[in-house]
């Protein structure tokens, strides 16, 4: 187990990190996810020793280890660059590590060979890396962190210089090298894609402040706030403004009746955003929301509607088959599917889960 406990990191006066506190599970696939600057390397580095922290503790297995060398924490950690040694072959790359480790002949070879084999780069040996392609050297990298075989694996958006395809591979390969090993995985990401399929859990981040920590699925159907919800999803989830009062919701012109445990929830607030995701609205005449189509764009399999909202801009996603639809039109959701947020806080006030009310 993992935990960094308040962590605040400095570079001279600028904060990098705001009181991170996260609890790694022994075995988790976990994922931090956030745009570019918003403190997803710095906290890794902040795991493995090459930052020491303002303030706070990292903790590994319950013992402190903040000040703990980073030679002594035995963390695998494959970079954003795979900075490959160019002078050695693909075998010497991977074995490196270990002879610095001063492993037997015997061992590193059995590890080398069987790192080799899950990454399928059998026949790649002698090769030096000039003679890789992107993907293949990506996967040295992957293997060199590999034979480690450190209880604790930390990736750096090891996957980013590959195109989609390879991405897709390569993303099967580190499910299962989990599902072989057993490691805890900290794996760092700015595609949201990348993290809902790999990990068990993911922690949303935003300019060094961590704004949500759940299973992929909390963080798609309930994000914490309007930042997650707009950085999950494609097209995002759509945010309409909406008032609420005695028991009746306005979105633009359309008043609707609001359920009795949803107006348990509404209690309080006036001024409110409505969260859905694309694929929950369906065109309805009588619908919660009016718009006005503006745009449409088919690729086959699914269209994307836009539609106009009192100024405010709403994707609707269809099958790519179905009833032409243009012009004024009307949308409905289903309670069950939506996110409500304060619209100043934008901070979300809370859902149903099961028939019970969760804040
Ligand atoms: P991410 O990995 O999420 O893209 P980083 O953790 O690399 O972001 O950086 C977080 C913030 O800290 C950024 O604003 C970055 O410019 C800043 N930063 C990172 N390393 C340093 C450093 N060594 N000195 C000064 N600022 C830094
Ligand atoms: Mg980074």
């Amino acid at each position: 187990m993992i935990e960094l406990k308040d962590i605040v990191v400095k570079f001279g006066d600028f904060e990098a990190l705001h009181n991170i506190n996260v609890n790694v599970k022994e075995g988790e696939f976990f994922t931090f996810l956030g745009p570019s600057g918003c403190g997803k390397t710095t906290t890794l580095r902040t795991i493995t020793g090459f930052i020491e922290p303002v303030s706070g503790t990292v903790s590994v297995n319950e013992q402190d280890i903040t000040h703990v060398p980073i030679e002594k924490r035995n963390i695998g950690i494959v970079f954003q660059s795979y900075a490959l040694f160019p002078h050695l072959s693909v075998w010497d790359n991977i074995a490196f590590g270990l002879k610095i480790q001063k492993l037997g002949e015997d061992e590193i070879k059995r590890r080398t060979t069987e790192a080799l084999k899950i990454l399928n780069l059998q026949g790649y040996e002698n090769r030096k890396p000039k003679d890789l392609s992107g993907g293949q050297k990506q996967r040295v990298a992957l293997c060199r962190a590999l034979v480690k075989q450190s209880p604790y694996f930390l990736l750096d958006e090891p996957l980013s210089n590959l195109d989609a395809q390879l991405r897709q591979q390569a993303r099967t390969e580190l499910v299962r090298i989990h599902e072989i090993y057993k490691p805890t995985m900290i794996y760092v990401t700015h595609d949201q894609i990348e993290a809902m399929t790999v990990a068990n859990r993911i922690v949303v981040m935003r300019d060094g402040v961590l704004q949500q920590a759940g299973t992929p699925d909390v963080i798609y159907h309930h994000p914490a706030n309007t930042f997650v919800a707009g950085f999950i999803g494609s097209p995002a989830m759509n945010i309409v403004s909406g008032y609420y009062s005695s028991g009746k919701l306005k979105i633009g012109d359309v008043v609707s009746d609001v359920p009795e445990l949803w107006q348990k929830i509404l209690a309080g607030h006036t001024n409110v955003l409505v969260g859905i995701r694309p694929e929950h609205l369906k065109p309805a005449a009588d619908g919660k929301i009016k718009g006005c189509v503006s745009y449409q764009e088919n690729t086959g399999n699914q269209r994307t509607v836009t539609v106009n909202v009192n100024g405010e801009t709403v994707f609707v996603t269809l099958p790519g088959v179905g009833a032409e639809i243009s012009g004024n039109i009307g949308l409905d959701f289903n309670w069950d599917e939506v996110s409500l947020f304060n619209a100043e806080t934008k901070e979300n006030i809370g859902y149903v889960q099961k028939g019970e009310i969760v804040r």
